[in-house]
């Protein structure tokens, strides 16, 4: 029992599933600064089902932490899709785990490309979430990728590799690239707006859709740039 929100969303109008908890250890997850929900706030299945079957909902979004990690995904999935005829989306997961087969669209976090890399600061192989991407996409399901881009840790090497591997998969497949959001105690500093810009064009060489976001502090970044490629939203607002 993992779940322990679910919200409403109007446009499209969707049930947001919110599940706590991972299976990978990235120093930089900015779910380590959240308050872990009390036991007492955990959803049984049977309640979560109640609630969805009450909602006026066309979709249902699974996410929170890492959502593949709960143990009633399956059921929960084929309950929304099959009975109750929604569009089932995984708003993001780090793709270590195979999802399972009542989902439409996912949006799959590529941490980093080399394997030794992804081991030090995730704890888990890379391997069977690049597996994972190429099966989901080959099943016909609606992948979309993204990278957290760290300046010296998952920069343009690392950006390079991750859009010529999605790019021999399907160049059409989207790219989101955010630019990391300096977490306190970890060694890594928030990249610049040409640095995110510049990973951008980098993937562009093997990608036809690629976007990004960008995080300031600074408002006159914000005015600044705010009428340029790409989304630029302030830390503050978050
Ligand atoms: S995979 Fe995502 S949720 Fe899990 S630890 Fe890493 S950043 Fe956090």
């Amino acid at each position: 029992m993992t779940i322990h929100r679910i919200t409403y969303s109007k446009e499209p109008k969707r049930a947001n599933i919110i599940n706590y908890g991972c299976n990978f250890n990235c120093p930089w997850c900015l779910y380590r600064i959240k308050t872990k929900p009390e036991k007492c706030d955990y959803l049984t299945l049977d309640e979560i089902k109640d609630k969805l079957n009450k909602m006026n909902i066309e979709g249902a979004n699974f996410l929170g932490g890492e959502i593949t990690t709960y143990s009633h995904l399956e059921e929960l999935t084929c309950f929304t899709h099959e009975n109750l005829g929604l569009y089932t989306k995984i708003g993001h997961t780090n793709g270590y785990i195979s999802p399972p087969d009542y989902i439409d669209e996912i949006g799959m976090n590529i941490k980093c490309f080399s394997n030794e890399l992804h081991k030090k600061h995730t704890g888990k192989s890379n391997k069977p979430i690049l597996k994972n991407f190429k099966n989901i996409h080959d099943k016909g399901v609606y992948i979309k990728a993204s990278t957290v881009y760290i300046p010296n840790l998952v920069d343009n090497e690392e950006i390079k590799k991750i859009a010529k591997f999605i790019g021999n998969i399907d160049p059409k497949i989207k790219f989101h690239i955010t630019g990391y959001i300096k977490i306190p105690r970890t060694p890594w500093r928030s990249p610049t707006y040409d640095e995110v810009l510049n990973a951008k064009k980098i993937a562009e060489e093997y990608l036809d859709n690629v976007n990004f976001s960008w995080y300031s502090s600074s408002n006159e970044y914000n005015t600044k740039f705010s009428k340029t490629l790409g989304r630029v939203t302030n830390y503050s607002e978050l």
